[in-house]
């Protein structure tokens, strides 16, 4: 086990396109900050093949490169990168301490970008598919299925969003819920009920999605009744919520009732000197380039807090 006396400037938790911008400014700010990446770096846009919205790319990019090509922005700036998790943190001293699974980090700030993860149903058959007909993200996935029939799983506010959004691409879109109340605001309900081609079919689940290499047909399981019937369809979104990556924050930092993190005043946490950035504290846009913005305002701030900082040491 690794034990660093020097300490950090920034520690950046998470290495998505929130940790990654945040670090290319903090780099190009003379922070040379450290990025703990994570085991399985890059953040969803690894999960994701053709970016077609992320400004910059007229002919669109496969999210791993996009993410490739940030570190390697970060990288030319002067970031160290440390490729593994966070096992704790300890928030309560100062300087702050981060624990990964080798080495201890000492940092005078802290940017955690741990994001958030799509929940997934777990069903066995659903992980075979996933890239290859069921996808967490209409926006990112939805052109695949241009001109074709869909399902959207969920009853809440991200499933009304996507189907709302899938409406305008898919032939026909068919929202799949387990109960006949709906979690969703009552007007985005009445917005997506209005809308011709989306087709509500409830108290109904998925027991199992068929198809060869490619997804093709899904089980539908009505709950009420147990009847249970084959349903062809090109493609299926999951929208049961986002999970936030807070489980090691957890006692160390003020969470809401889900687990995003509290924001206070913009960048900031509970926790003088410990700023967010992206969908860890982000419950509606979820967007690469809303966290990406949101690392390029923590990164600033930082600057300022250790600037700050500094002063007040030295009276
Ligand atoms: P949510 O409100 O928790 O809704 C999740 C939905 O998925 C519920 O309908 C739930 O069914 C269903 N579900 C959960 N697990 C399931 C499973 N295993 N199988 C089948 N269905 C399952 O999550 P969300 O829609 O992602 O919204 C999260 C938060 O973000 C909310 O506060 C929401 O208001 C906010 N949000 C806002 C906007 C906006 O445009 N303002 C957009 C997106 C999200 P049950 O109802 O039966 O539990």
């Amino acid at each position: 086990m690794k034990d660093s006396t020097d300490i950090k400037k920034l520690v950046i938790i998470g290495s998505g396109p929130a940790g990654l911008t945040a670090a290319i400014y903090a780099a190009r700010g003379s922070l040379s900050p450290l990025v703990i990446a994570g085991r399985s770096a890059g953040g969803q846009l690894m999960l994701t093949t053709d970016v077609d919205d992320f400004p910059g790319f007229s002919e669109g990019i496969q999210g791993p490169q996009l993410m490739m090509q940030m570190r390697s922005q970060a990288e030319r700036f002067n970031t160290r990168f440390i490729n593994e998790d966070v096992v704790e943190v300890d928030f309560s001293t100062r300087p702050f301490v981060i624990q990964t699974e080798s080495e201890k980090v000492i940092a005078q700030s802290v940017i955690i970008a741990t994001g958030a993860s799509a929940m997934w149903l777990g069903i066995p058959s659903e992980e075979k598919f996933i890239g290859h007909g069921v996808s967490a993200c209409a926006v990112c996935d939805g052109l695949f299925f241009q001109g074709k029939e869909v399902l959207v799983i969920g009853g809440g506010d991200t499933a009304m969003r996507e189907a709302q959004h899938l409406s305008k691409i898919c032939s026909k879109v068919y929202i799949v819920h387990r109960r006949n109340e709906f979690r969703a605001q009552p007007a985005l309900l009445e917005l997506v009920k209005s809308k011709p081609n989306i087709e509500f079919i409830i108290d109904s689940v998925i027991e199992e999605f068929l198809g060869e290499n490619v997804l093709t047909s899904v089980r539908l399981k009505n709950i009420k009744n147990g009847t249970t019937s084959v349903m062809p369809i090109a493609g299926v979104f999951i929208a049961i919520g986002h999970k936030p990556n807070t489980e090691f924050l957890k006692s160390q930092l003020e969470l809401d009732d889900k687990g995003y993190i509290k924001v206070f005043d913009e960048t900031k946490t509970s926790i003088d000197g410990i700023f967010w950035a992206g969908d860890v504290a982000d419950r509606i846009y979820k967007q690469a380039v809303t966290a990406a913005a949101a690392g390029c305002k923590a990164a600033l701030d930082v600057e300022d807090y250790l600037e700050n900082l500094k002063i007040k040491q030295s009276k």
